[in-house]
């Protein structure tokens, strides 16, 4: 079962959580650029926990995760829609990746900045969920995201990698799990401590999770959780669909040219061509400079 988040519950410990498992949508994503696999492995995780983010999240419109930092990949931009779509894209400066040598590790590719976690709504508020700083990895700023805006204890894995299908093509998947402790509720310390010691266990058990459990197409989201978390009654809950659908048209595009004072046009026009490329799918589209206004070509 792929491209979906699956909530769960624990039962008899206060926590719940979420596994993310993304096929085709990540490969589509991935496949319609041509990063190194180092920046196409950051990419798919930093994907994985977009979609993990707004499928817990209740919004309207366009929940943004957006990396902005020093290193070779200088951003990420990843967003999900409200009826489930995702896309992303990275910004790569390929000599400076390229100086980095064989498989740098992601703070080499990120460098240091910030990760901003935004809800676009559609009017002119943006509504920031919260801003960290970007100075490890992706799952480190994720774990400062959630400790500062929800305050809640949180656990979390993001993998993405190419694997190879039964008929020999490679397809690029991503899965991440996530467990999150469920506010602890007054009581004595006896009944404290106990809870502390679940959730210490609840984290062992994620932490055994491997990359190959987290892809694997033959094991499911609900059978992985209930092979972590069957003793302690795991439930699930409906899942979130994923697609991919970029959303860009020619008549977006159209329109946003329209917009452009006639000096912008003129300058992005070669041989009366205007060509515009769209960075999260990679789609080319090209206008005749003639129809923006009176553009005056000679
Ligand atoms: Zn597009």
């Amino acid at each position: 079962m792929d491209n979906i988040s699956l909530p769960y519950k624990i039962e008899n410990v206060s926590a719940h959580g979420r596994v993310v498992r993304l096929g085709s949508v990540i490969n589509e994503i991935i496949m319609r650029h041509d990063y190194p696999e180092a920046v196409s492995a950051l990419l798919g995780e930093a994907v994985v926990l977009t979609a993990m983010l707004a499928s817990s999240m209740k919004f309207e419109g366009r929940f943004v995760v957006q990396t902005q930092s020093t290193g070779p990949v200088s951003m990420l931009i990843c967003d999900a829609r409200s009826d489930g779509s995702l896309r992303g894209y990275a910004k790569l400066d390929k000599e400076a990746f390229a100086a980095l040598g064989e498989s740098p590790s992601q703070q080499d590719m990120l460098g240091t900045g910030h990760i901003a976690f935004t809800v676009d709504q559609g009017t002119d508020m943006e509504n920031y969920q919260g801003i960290v700083p970007l100075e490890d990895n992706l799952l480190a700023a994720a774990l400062a995201y959630f400790d500062g805006s929800e305050q809640v204890l949180t656990h979390l894995k993001l993998t993405a990698m190419p694997l190879f299908r039964p008929g020999g093509d490679m397809e690029w998947r991503a899965g991440g799990i996530m467990i999150q402790q469920t506010a602890l509720q007054g009581g004595s310390d006896t009944s404290r401590t106990s809870t502390q010691d679940d959730w210490v266990r609840m984290q062992t058990l994620m932490e055994t999770t491997g990359p190959d459990e987290l892809l694997d197409p033959e094991l499911s989201p609900e059978q992985l959780v209930y092979r972590l978390y069957n003793e302690d009654g795991v439930r699930v809950f409906d899942v979130k669909d994923f697609s991919f659908n970029c959303g860009c048209s020619r008549t977006r595009i159209e329109n946003m040219l329209n917009s452009f004072p006639e000096e912008d046009i003129l300058s992005m026009q070669e041989e009366g061509q205007v060509t515009v490329t769209c960075e999260f799918c990679n789609e080319v589209y090209q206008f005749d400079a003639q129809s923006f206004k009176e553009v005056p070509i000679n």
